[in-house]
């Protein structure tokens, strides 16, 4: 589910099983969940994806990865980002396994490569944290 910022940018709504993942950003940290015979996963759900047992908890990351992949917004496909134009969205190693997508923040669009050290950064939006990343220091 989806809801709009205060300048109409669309956020993530939480669910029951999303919540803890959207409070730990809140707090920036980031939060997700880790089977014990298979590590962490993303996006949260009830079930590891791999072996599907349900005794999973949550754990805390580095917030360390590297860049697998990105591109850059440069049309504005969003209404409501157009006003963000360029940006780069990001998928990310974790150090701890998971791939998750994000924007590059606080960055040269340009100094973007694949394989490009980068540690979460979090943006306050209203009530919601988005994850981001940026270039590791
Ligand atoms: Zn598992």
């Amino acid at each position: 589910m989806v809801h709009f910022s205060a300048d109409g940018r669309p956020l993530p709504t939480p669910t029951p099983i999303t919540a803890p993942y959207f409070d730990g950003l809140r707090e920036h940290r980031l939060i997700l969940q880790r089977c014990p015979r298979h590590g962490y996963f993303f996006y949260p759900r009830g079930r590891c994806p791999v072996c599907l047992g349900d005794d999973w908890e949550w754990g805390e990351l580095s917030g360390k990865g590297t860049v697998y992949s990105f591109t850059v917004d440069r049309a504005g496909h969003d209404p409501a980002l157009s006003s963000r134009i360029p940006f780069a969205i990001a998928l990310v190693d974790l150090d701890e396994g998971p791939r998750l997508v994000g924007n590059m923040v606080d960055c040269d669009i340009a100094d973007i490569a694949v394989g490009m050290a980068v540690e979460a950064a979090y943006e306050d939006v209203d009530d919601t944290t988005l994850l981001g990343f940026l270039p590791a220091t």
